[in-house]
């Protein structure tokens, strides 16, 4: 891969930041958009702006094909069985909820659903909603010191009450990649589906739901060169099939009258209201450009660029990494002596470089580190290690500048 070449599709990396070219590494939370991607987004506002699954005029018929076209693409880039089981949704938090709330509505008092530590809160909160309606407790798998879940406490964890395991195939924080095919195996030897919070695999890992065998599978467009407001729950038919609709409204529906309502097929029985078909378009661009480059080939280039960064910061005396599983993807969290993230993150900023601070929505994780806070650089494609090795040498100098 050319990276000086695929670094041209993405304007924004010309800006400045304080009178220095722009280093973006918070690509965890968001990563920016190539000009297929954007020029997509164009296109659907210049040419093909009607609602879909509607109108039986041109226009609407051809905004339905392209909707239906990246569901499509979404299925191919999954694998999953049937377009019946792609569901679009504003993100990997909708996708949680709509699980949470639907497949909640099945659980009963006594009941026990089972997460890690490192969930990020969106695979918390949701659980915690439907377990104080529905008395259902939520169980905690613990996590050793390099990041990785502990596998011998899950195993333990499970008994005849657990009903759900949700767990991160990808920690937002540590980065660890998560033996999640095991976790779901164990899961289904207990007789309990899974979910897995896909948001960070989605842009970096080659994912099969079909190999996994997962039950669920959430991941968020922006977080993967697509645009913001779109997500995808990808979920297995037996279970879509058993579970209440989420929302209720226009295009999920059969027939409705006052006295019965009756729902549409799958996947429509889950999408309710005009979806933002804008962006559901363009997101098959940038499924299309992940394919060109190859999800393989983006992950070694960051992995590249993840020695690169662990070996020059450990370098910096007061360094302490959090998250050094061997099975990590390109995502850095790190304190330098009792540095406060945000100021370490502020000075970072002055010197051009975009990085993360804070709590990264997982405070249960923060709370397992005895830390309030963490700095996170995370990597793209577009990353070089010219920049890499600038924000270490950033990070030296603001650490020496407040030794
Ligand atoms: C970003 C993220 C989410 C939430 O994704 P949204 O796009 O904000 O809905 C959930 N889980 C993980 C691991 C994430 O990184």
């Amino acid at each position: 891969m050319d990276i000086n070449k695929i670094r041209e599709d993405y304007p924004i990396l010309q800006r400045q930041i304080e009178g220095r070219p722009l280093i973006y590494l918070d690509n965890a939370a968001t990563s920016q958009t190539p000009r297929p991607v954007v020029e997509a987004i164009e296109q659907m506002y210049y040419r093909y702006k009607a609602n879909v699954h509607r109108g039986v005029h041109t226009l609407s018929q051809e905004a339905t094909d392209m909707v239906e076209l990246t569901r499509e693409k979404v299925r191919a880039f999954i694998n999953a069985g049937s377009i019946q089981e792609v569901i679009f949704t504003r993100g990997t938090t909708e996708g949680i909820n709509l699980v949470a709330s639907s497949f909640g509505q099945m659980l009963e008092s006594g009941d026990e659903i089972i997460v890690s530590v490192m969930e990020h809160h969106s695979n918390i909160v949701p659980w915690q909603l439907i377990g104080q309606r529905k008395r259902v407790t939520l169980r905690v798998v613990p996590i050793n010191e390099r990041g990785e879940v502990d596998m011998q406490s899950y195993e333990d964890l499970f008994s005849d009450n657990t009903r759900f395991v949700a767990v991160a195939h990808v920690s937002n924080v540590l980065g660890s990649i998560n033996p999640v095919k095991r976790m779901i195996e164990i899961a289904h030897s207990h007789g309990v589906p899974a979910l897995v919070d896909g948001a960070q695999a989605a842009p970096h890992v080659q994912v099969d739901v079909q190999q996994l065998d997962c039950d669920f599978y959430a991941f968020s467009s922006h977080k993967m060169y697509g645009p913001a407001g779109v997500g995808i729950l990808y979920g297995k038919r037996y279970w879509l099939e058993q579970m209440p609709p989420y929302q209720g409204g226009g295009e999920m529906i059969g027939q409705v009258s006052f006295e019965r309502t009756t729902f549409a097929e799958l996947p429509f029985k889950f999408e309710a209201g005009t979806p933002d078909f804008v962006d559901i378009a363009a997101f098959g661009a940038a499924i299309d450009y992940i394919q060109s480059l190859g999800i393989d080939n983006i992950a070694a280039h960051e992995r590249e660029l993840l020695n690169a960064a662990v070996d020059g910061l450990m370098s910096i005396e007061g360094m302490r990494l959090f998250g050094t599983s061997l099975n990590k993807s390109g995502v850095v969290s790190f304190l330098v002596n009792d540095i406060s993230s945000y100021d370490m993150g502020l000075l970072l900023d002055k010197l051009g470089i975009a990085v993360r601070t804070g709590h990264h929505c997982a405070q249960p994780l923060m709370a397992r580190y005895g830390v309030t806070g963490m700095v996170r650089a995370s990597f793209a494609v577009y990353n070089t290690l010219d920049e890499v090795a600038a924000f270490v040498a950033a990070t030296r100098r603001v650490a020496d500048m407040l030794r």
